[in-house]
């Protein structure tokens, strides 16, 4: 049960000819409360005339919700559903959500609610949603919001034109209406600060880890393009907040949001080209940070004692292999010796732990090479001093090949042989460090997922009817005629999102 004492909830009387928006996140309450771009649309819709917007979010896993937690307004009676979706496995709850809600799922068979969804794999490929959504939105809020909004207003109750108002050289993907053959990425020029909320709602009391904070996003996108990255590759190019819109919403932020804790959320912290001068202010300014997106090629000295004072205690690096050919092949490669230079500091500088993510089923990947990975993890134990469960912690997770990532094509590795891989790297490391592993099976549902198109609508609804557990989605599969192997082999064929044209950038 989740506890809503919550702080910086919007209340807003919502007039007869005001339009009633749900912003929906299809993942249970933590989740939601914790991803920034669920809380700007939700403050940003709320901040203009004439919209109210309220949240629907899991409180169960097991219980989709079918009305908003603000005025508890059934979720069929509002004019949009919005979702924000950052998970291929939460598709089937956008679709348990209708269900439960009494909405009609199928887009061309409903009249209201207009659902619209978007998030990042949906830029990268929105077809798996194409039978629900009314419109997916391939773009990002700030040039998208604004438009999409302009247009509810314009054409209420109007459903065909809406549809027809959305051009899809604006990232507007409506399968209804759609009849040419690109979609265009829609990405911000710049971050505006009135995109970006101050106040923040989140729990006073909740029955999970939870410390009140103001996130801040310093930059979008990442320059390094490392080949099994979609985000890195859909977002690519950095654009940066001022620094002085950061401090801003960090000096207001701990009023409103009640705490001197700032959470820096980016893709890759130190691409921005003044985040030294923001981790510095900040620390000096007496405020505590969370930095949880580094780079260790990107750390230095100086770097890890401003983390260290602002209150960071455990070093996160992300070497994936430790294999040069494979790091080749993912396209990141951080040096033994570097990062053993970087865990040792930090050691010295009293991290108090080293957390480490690994990858396995990598294309051409062999025995030897995961050996190399587990003789790297070794040495870097060694040469930093970081030993143990308690200080050494490890994440190893099978390659899920992404659209638009260089690996697109890609086999999944395999759910058994996945399994077997990670055993091997477990063994080798075992007494050393403590060893988790993401769930193959939920890998080889995700590669599905984020490799299908329009056709895999039918099988999210058969599996949301099934409850939405991973053995429904085989039987969904089964049901509606799919091998898996069409998703999880090597693709041969066009691919289905290869009408969704990304923007070229580097830096703004
Ligand atoms: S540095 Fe991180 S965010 Fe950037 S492309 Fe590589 S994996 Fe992705």
């Amino acid at each position: 049960m989740v506890a809503l004492e919550e702080i910086n909830v919007v209340m807003k009387y919502c007039g007869k000819e005001c339009l009633r928006v749900a912003v929906a996140y299809p993942s249970l309450y933590h989740v939601a409360v914790d991803s920034l771009s669920f809380q700007m649309l939700y403050h940003y819709l709320n901040k203009l005339d004439g919209i109210v917007a309220e949240r629907a979010v899991y409180l169960k896993r097991d219980e989709a919700p079918t009305r908003t937690l603000e005025s508890k307004t059934p979720l069929r009676s509002v004019d949009v559903l919005m979702f924000s979706v950052h998970y291929e496995l939460d598709y089937v709850n956008i679709v348990r959500t209708l269900l439960e809600a009494g909405i009609e799922p199928e887009a061309s068979k409903r009249e209201r609610p207009l659902v619209v969804v978007g998030g990042p794999p949906v830029i990268a490929n929105p077809l798996p949603l194409s039978r629900f959504a009314d419109v997916l939105v391939v773009g990002e809020i700030e040039p998208s919001l604004p438009f999409l909004v302009e247009k509810l207003l314009e054409e209420r109750g109007l459903k065909k034109s809406l549809l027809e108002s959305l051009p899809p050289s604006q990232g507007f993907f409506a399968p209804q209406v759609f009849s040419g053959d690109e979609v265009r990425f829609n990405a911000a020029e710049s971050l505006p600060l009135e995109f970006h909320p101050i106040a923040q709602v989140q729990p006073l009391k909740a029955p999970f880890k939870w410390k009140l904070r103001t996130a801040i996003e310093t930059s979008r996108g990442c320059l390094y393009g490392c080949r099994f990255c979609m985000e890195g590759w859909i977002f690519r190019g950095v654009r940066e907040r001022p620094v002085g819109d950061v401090l801003e919403i960090a000096e207001k932020g701990s009023v409103a949001n009640r705490s001197k804790l700032v959470k820096l959320v980016s893709l890759s912290f130190f691409n921005h080209r003044r985040a030294d001068e923001i981790l510095e202010k900040l620390v000096n300014e007496g405020f505590e940070v969370s930095v949880p997106s580094l780079r260790a090629d990107a750390l230095n000295e100086g770097r890890l004692e401003l983390l260290r004072r602002g209150g960071q205690k455990t070093l996160v690096i992300a070497p994936e292999t430790g294999s040069l050919r494979l790091a080749s092949v993912l396209g990141k490669f951080i040096k033994l010796d570097l990062a053993a230079q970087i865990a040792a500091e930090a050691k010295r500088l009293g991290f108090t732990g080293l957390k480490l993510y690994l990858m396995v089923g990598v294309p051409g990947e062999s025995d030897e090479d995961l050996i190399s990975t587990a003789e790297y993890v070794t040495r870097l134990s060694k040469q930093s001093g970081y030993q143990g469960s308690r200080q050494l912690k490890i994440t190893v997770s099978p390659l899920v090949p992404k659209p638009h990532t260089p690996l697109e094509r890609a086999p999944f590795v395999g759910v058994k042989e996945a399994r077997r891989r990670i055993e091997l790297l477990k063994r080798k490391l075992r007494g050393l460090a403590d060893v988790r592993a993401y769930d193959p099976r939920l890998a080889w549902a995700q590669t599905i997922l984020a490799r299908g198109g329009a056709e895999l609508g039918i099988v999210l609804q058969l599996w949301a009817l099934k409850g939405g557990g991973l053995g429904g989605l085989r039987a969904a599969l089964r049901e509606a005629n799919l091998n898996p192997e069409r998703y999880t082999g090597y693709l041969t064929d066009e691919l289905p999102w290869s009408f969704v044209k990304l923007a070229a950038r580097v830096r703004s």
